[in-house]
């Protein structure tokens, strides 16, 4: 099969018992049965422990955690099952993470998450354009249902989403307007309409409704954020785009429809920018990012609710509410 990253991804680097946060705090970390399976052949104490640190949720084995860390972390935040037995000896959440992937017949797309410290740094950080590679792998796709034709059509779209929001000779607002426009056209709708006022602050209500996971950003989601002129907002705004639109764009094929993804790419971008909008530096700005993605981004219901609210064609949620939201905070 063939895998697709950033090129960005080959110099990435965890940054260990340096990271101000980690991959195990906050989340429920989900056992595979391979895995699990592969535990009972570790060394004997090892496989006592595996068995003692995992228990069955929501219908589901799981790694157990203590106030919110899996309980394989150590005081100095590094895993110990990963120091004792290695890398192989993961299971495959944690093997992946902080990278999410996503399969689509025979193509296989990989990049680390911006909740990952390392990564939002790395990524958001940089002025240069966004690059991805594709290489041949000898693995096997393990799932070839989709409708070829679709996905062809959707991929080829991204690529011309990429390039116009790469196009650095275009104001930002245009190219955000540009890539509606394309994903309208792909999915043969319009969505120009009125729309009421206050869409921003409508927005930031519905970022209060969704589950909160940190402190932070229950406490960033009430401060006010008058805005500071921020001369890197353009680039770090494309880059973020590129991130979600890569993301998210391809999903159109099992969704069978890409508007509601390319809102959603769009709509973390206007979310990200009002909650960083008085951020004095740059860093600042990408950690405001960086605890959206942690939030919103990879909590699956989260993404759902407002993947339901992006499916609307008229009022806030609409392609013209996302401009209007736009011009208040550009
Ligand atoms: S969040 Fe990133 S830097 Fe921190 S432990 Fe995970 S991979 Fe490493």
């Amino acid at each position: 099969m063939k895998i697709c990253r950033p090129v960005q991804d080959m110099v990435f680097r965890c940054l260990a018992d340096g990271c101000p946060d980690t991959c195990c705090a906050g989340w429920e970390i989900p056992v595979d049965e391979e895995s699990a399976a592969r535990w009972q052949k570790l060394p004997p104490e090892w496989r006592d422990r595996m068995v003692e640190a995992t228990e069955w949720s929501s219908g589901e084995r799981q790694l157990k955690r203590h106030h919110g860390r899996c309980v394989l972390l150590n005081e100095r935040n590094l895993c110990e099952l990963y120091a004792a037995c290695g890398i192989d000896a993961l299971c495959r959440t944690c093997h992946l993470h902080p990278r999410f992937v996503a399969e689509y017949g025979g193509l296989r797309e990989i990049m680390p998450g911006l909740s990952c410290p390392a990564w939002a740094e790395l990524y958001l950080m940089s002025d240069e354009k966004v690059t991805f590679i594709t290489e041949e792998s000898d693995e096997l796709p393990a799932y070839n249902e989709i409708d070829a034709s679709l996905f062809y059509r959707l991929k080829k779209a991204r690529e011309k989403a990429f390039d116009l929001l790469q196009d650095r000779s275009i104001p930002l607002d245009k190219r955000i307007d540009a890539l509606l426009a394309l994903a309208e056209a792909t999915d043969g709708v319009s969505e120009r309409g009125d729309v009421p006022q206050s869409v921003l602050s409508a927005y930031i209500r519905k970022l209060r409704q969704l589950e909160i996971l940190t402190p932070q950003w229950r406490e960033l989601l009430q401060r006010s954020h008058p805005s500071v002129p921020q001369p890197w907002r353009e680039t770090v705004g494309e880059r973020l785009l590129i991130y979600y639109v890569f993301r998210f764009w391809l999903r159109g094929v099992y969704s069978g429809k890409v508007l509601p993804w390319a809102k959603l790419a769009v709509w973390s971008c206007i979310s990200a920018f009002a909650l960083a909008a008085d951020c004095e530096t740059r860093e600042e700005f990408c950690e405001v990012i960086r605890l959206y993605s942690k939030e919103i981004e990879h909590n699956t219901e989260n993404v759902d609710a407002l993947y339901r609210v992006l499916c609307r064609h008229s009022g806030r949620y609409s392609v013209a509410g996302l401009l209007k939201a736009w011009e208040k905070i550009k």
